[in-house]
């Protein structure tokens, strides 16, 4: 059969993952925790199922936990979404972005996508026949460069894709970014898609700046979020997406016919679960400690760590310790170091490799030890 996609290839996490499994490696490559969220949350969801919320969910999600969505964002950042209108539960973030991609991108339409950019916005582009348009972070603080990116905007640009914290190098969006942006979009009707996954994980008292925060562009953006980052269970694919009822009426008709809805006692158990705000607002202090504990026991290796203000992600350097191409690298320290990491060059249309890669720290102390023993013993 003749292949729809013959260049794609499968997905840098499931080919480090399998690697890192097949070589008993420390897997600190694919981006998910290796610690058990509270007892509490699942046995909200059992209670659900035995109560009998088995039934599909509204198409937009239960009116539970659009309420706790709209209550979380109003106090975070501001606006007040509508409940009815302007909140749509997902299949985690992957769903949302891949369904506002087809939402709003038709045949010939340009995107652009800030590189190093998150594996899945690329090929969901291409799927609905629109054209990727790339604007590389400046490297190494990997700010955006708002000169370029006016320069990038055509009649064409029908929507800017932007992540904050970003996925993989844990740098963030100001306020002054933010206006930047709206300057540029201002007359256009240019949609904005923000990925805001990593929201309550910042360091060093960074104050994240949705785009729900920002009034001028909140009214071009649907912005995403997941809640298996910020409660630790990516394996349960819940997320959300947020936007003003004309442009979340657009998503809706891709959504319908994409998923549906998403599994019902999974979210009443977090629209449960979200009414302790501590659970969120305790993740940036929960997070840091990893990253200080995962950057101190980094000190006694070659590696030279990039700055991390947000995200479960640090990039390091390893130019000072071997000349290999950065997929290889990662492959040789999957195999013969015992730890699994991620090439940053994939995330790279034109392959550019600053040889760094990418550790995931979203650990127990006991692994990110494991793995630091293993990198202090080979360098
Ligand atoms: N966007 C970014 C930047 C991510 O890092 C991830 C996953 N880690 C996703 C989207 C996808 O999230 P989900 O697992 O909820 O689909
Ligand atoms: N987003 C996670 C990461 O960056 C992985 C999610 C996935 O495997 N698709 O590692």
């Amino acid at each position: 059969i003749a292949s729809r996609f013959p260049e794609m290839g499968t997905t840098i996490f499931t080919v480090m993952s399998r690697l890192a499994a097949e070589c008993g490696a420390v897997n600190l490559s694919q981006g998910f925790p290796d610690f058990q969220a509270e007892p509490v949350l699942f046995e909200a969801m059992h209670r659900q199922m035995l109560a009998g919320r088995n039934q599909y969910a509204p198409m937009a999600g239960l009116p539970e936990l659009r309420q706790a969505i709209v209550d979380k964002v109003a106090a975070l950042y501001g606006p007040r979404f509508d409940v009815e209108s302007e909140v749509t539960v997902t299949a985690g973030a992957t769903q949302a972005i891949f369904t506002a991609i087809a939402a709003f991108v038709r045949p010939g339409d340009e995107v652009i996508v800030f590189e190093p950019v998150y594996d899945s916005y690329v090929p969901a582009i291409e799927t609905v026949g629109g054209k990727a348009v790339h604007a590389q972070l400046q490297f190494p603080d990997y700010a955006p460069d708002w000169a370029r990116v006016k320069a990038l905007i055509s009649p064409q640009t029908r929507m800017i894709i932007v992540n904050s914290p970003h996925n993989p190098t844990g740098s963030l969006l100001s306020a002054a970014d933010l206006d930047q942006l709206a300057e540029l979009v201002r007359g256009t009707d240019i949609v904005i898609l923000s990925d805001e996954v990593y929201e309550h994980i910042l360091f060093d008292g960074e104050q994240h700046a949705s785009l729900c925060g920002h009034p001028e562009l909140a009214q071009r953006s649907i912005v995403v979020s997941s809640f298996g980052k910020t409660y630790h269970i990516t394996g349960w694919k819940i997320g959300y997406v947020v936007g003003p009822a004309a442009l979340m009426a657009e998503f809706r008709k891709v959504h319908q016919f994409n998923v549906f809805t998403v599994h019902a006692p999974s979210q009443l158990a977090l629209a449960e679960y979200m009414q302790d705000a501590s659970r969120h607002l305790g993740l940036a202090a929960f997070y840091q400690e990893k990253r200080d504990f995962f950057r101190r026991l980094l000190a006694d290796t070659p590696f030279e760590l990039l700055p991390c203000r947000g995200t479960y992600f640090q990039l390091a350097s390893y130019a000072g310790l071997s000349d290999l191409p950065d997929r290889q690298f990662a492959e040789w320290m999957t195999r013969e170091v015992g730890v699994a990491v991620i090439p940053v060059s994939v995330f790279y249309a034109d392959g550019r490799d600053d040889r760094v890669v990418r550790f995931c720290f979203a650990k127990q102390e006991a692994t990110l030890r494991a793995a630091a023993e293993r990198l202090c013993k080979a360098f």
